[in-house]
């Protein structure tokens, strides 16, 4: 009878044990989520179609308003300047076309009144569409 009570204990502190490692696997995994990179030029793998031929645009052109040879860019500050900000590079598949469009500068771009806003997902927290 003893020893069974000895063993009940033992397992129990074993079950503690492990309640334990798996919790702590649980946050290992929920922080490792965080940081899987899923996009293309990270990964040079389409994330639609598994293809690894990515094609790479270090400059989209902007063909309008006769600008013919300008970098497609998020904004222009001002009217004045024909200086643009938040200019676009493009990663594209080669197999079923999917385009991830980025940044080449993302550190220059400031709000606009009119063509900008900056959310802070910290203070805004996480946009959940079922929540
Ligand atoms: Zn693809």
């Amino acid at each position: 009878m003893a020893d069974h009570s000895e063993q009940i204990a033992t397992l129990r502190d074993e079950l503690a044990t492990l309640r334990d490692e798996v919790a702590s696997l649980h946050r290992d995994l929920r922080r490792a989520r965080e940081h899987v990179d899923l996009t293309m030029r990270g990964q040079l793998r389409c994330r639609a179609c598994g293809c690894r031929k990515i094609a790479h645009a270090m400059k989209v052109l902007d063909r309008a308003d006769g600008s013919l040879r300008e970098g497609m860019a998020l904004y222009q500050p001002s009217w004045w300047s024909s200086k643009t900000r938040g200019e676009l590079e493009a990663y594209a598949c080669t197999r079923c076309g999917l385009v991830e469009w980025w940044v080449v500068d993302p550190k220059s771009l400031q709000p606009h009144d009119e063509f900008l806003r900056i959310i802070d997902g910290e203070l805004a927290g996480p946009t959940d569409p079922y929540r």
